[in-house]
């Protein structure tokens, strides 16, 4: 489930993209694995061809998703504006502001799955220009970083993934 503050559009350049319709704070909640979303364990998909192959899903832990809403649409950076947090069901937080307009991204690094990936951000942590960075350690700082604030601002999503939450803990006990 997506928070109702982006839109899919078809760039020039790179396909589909998601882009804010308004400005996003820091510490935002964008999205979180719903139980719409589609998953499947990754043993059932047999190689990292076949994975390439399912266009707008990804692999978090030992499974594949495919979400329900635009933000399948979310591309790549090596400096991107929302990331994935440890918490579960798929939490994703924006680490910076991003303002109305601009393209949202992710880390596909995340995902662990990228053997010959030829990447294009250009931006200063691009994986092409700095091997060596920490990824997990920067990861790690700019999500609680992000986490503070995420009692300080707006929270679209937090209701729908506090009833999923419940539901989670509920089938867990049963
Ligand atoms: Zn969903
Ligand atoms: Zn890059």
């Amino acid at each position: 489930m997506l928070a109702n503050l982006f839109i899919a559009r078809k760039t020039l350049d790179h396909g589909f993209s998601l882009f804010a319709k308004e400005t996003v704070p820091l510490g935002t909640i964008v999205s979180f694995i719903c139980p719409k979303c589609h998953t499947a364990p990754l043993k059932n998909v047999k190689n990292t061809e076949a994975i390439k192959n399912l266009a707008y899903s990804f692999v978090l832990g030992s499974k594949v998703v495919t979400p329900c809403s635009d933000n399948r649409f979310t591309n790549h950076s090596c400096t991107a504006n929302v990331l994935f947090t440890r918490f579960k069901p798929g939490v994703v937080i924006a680490v910076q502001d991003i303002m109305e307009g601009e393209e949202v991204t992710c880390d596909y690094r995340a995902f662990g799955v990228m053997p010959e990936f030829n990447c294009f951000c250009n931006t200063e942590n691009c994986m092409k220009n700095t091997i060596e960075i920490d990824l997990l350690g920067w990861w790690e700082s700019r999500i609680n970083v992000a986490l503070k604030e995420l009692k300080n601002v707006k929270q679209p999503l937090l209701e729908s993934l506090t009833s999923v939450q419940n539901t989670l803990l509920k089938s867990k006990k049963s």
